[in-house]
């Protein structure tokens, strides 16, 4: 089933800085594969909590999961409607005021409810997790086990109703501070944000095995 471009439902349009809203799902994919961590609203007894957690995004749908035991999985489970964002850092904008610096990023907000995945769904998703953060390291590992798979809760999420916001580019400085002779001598421009893996620490098992190629080849864009 096609859904609707990001941004054009009533509940998420942009209307602050709305040329930073962007409409085509290839940058809504392109930022969901890049991410690492999303953070899933739930409500608890009239508390909104943010839970971060690891996911992927498998076609047209969010997957994460989570204890079976969590009363937050549960609530989600039950229907209630969730807010998940996605947030990637590209950089630092430094202006030559404090209200014109700002940041440089890439970001996903999706409203909807979430479904409780069973059965081969659930199996999919969860390879689709570990695929996102490591392809190839599904095929390495211990298969879950019945009792792994039943203090697990694995959820997926609909890309229906969804927005997109991109910032990019240089600061904006007013003209009157580009134009003062303390304030324009001030360094102004953008600081690079990459995110990047370390070297990897093998465990005592580890120590004379090679180093997986997923592992050397792990690059984010
Ligand atoms: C980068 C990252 C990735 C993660 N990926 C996953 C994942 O894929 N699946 C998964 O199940 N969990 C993941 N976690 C842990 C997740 O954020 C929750 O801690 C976990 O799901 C338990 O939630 P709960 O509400 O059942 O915990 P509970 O222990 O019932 O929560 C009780 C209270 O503890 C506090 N709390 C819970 N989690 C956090 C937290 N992360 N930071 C600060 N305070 C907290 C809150 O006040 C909460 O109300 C991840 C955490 C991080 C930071």
């Amino acid at each position: 089933m096609t859904q609707p471009a990001p941004g054009t439902s009533p509940r998420t349009t942009i209307k602050r800085a709305p040329e930073r809203g962007v409409t085509d799902r290839e940058t809504l994919y392109a930022i969901l594969d890049a991410g690492l961590v999303a953070h899933v609203a739930v409500v608890e007894d009239g508390q909104p909590f943010v839970v971060p957690v690891g996911y992927a995004r498998l076609g047209d749908d969010v997957v994460f999961h989570g204890s079976s035991a969590s009363r937050l999985f549960k609530r989600l489970a039950e229907g209630q409607p969730t807010c998940v964002t996605v947030t990637l850092l590209d950089g630092l904008v430094l202006a030559r005021s404090s209200f014109e610096s700002s940041m440089n990023y890439r970001s996903v907000m999706i409203l909807g409810t979430a479904r409780r995945l069973e059965g081969d769904e659930e199996l999919a998703a969860l390879r689709a997790i570990s695929d996102h953060l490591l392809p190839d390291r599904w095929a390495d590992i211990r298969p879950p086990a019945a009792q792994e798979l039943k203090a697990t809760m694995t959820l997926s999420l609909p890309l229906a109703e969804c927005s997109v916001k991109v910032r990019t580019g240089g600061p904006e400085d007013l003209e009157e501070d580009l134009a003062d002779p303390v304030y324009s001598r001030v360094w102004a421009g953008v600081v690079p944000l990459v995110e990047s893996f370390g070297t990897p620490e093998p465990d005592d098992l580890s120590r004379d095995a090679d180093v997986p190629q997923y592992l050397r080849r792990w690059t984010r864009t």
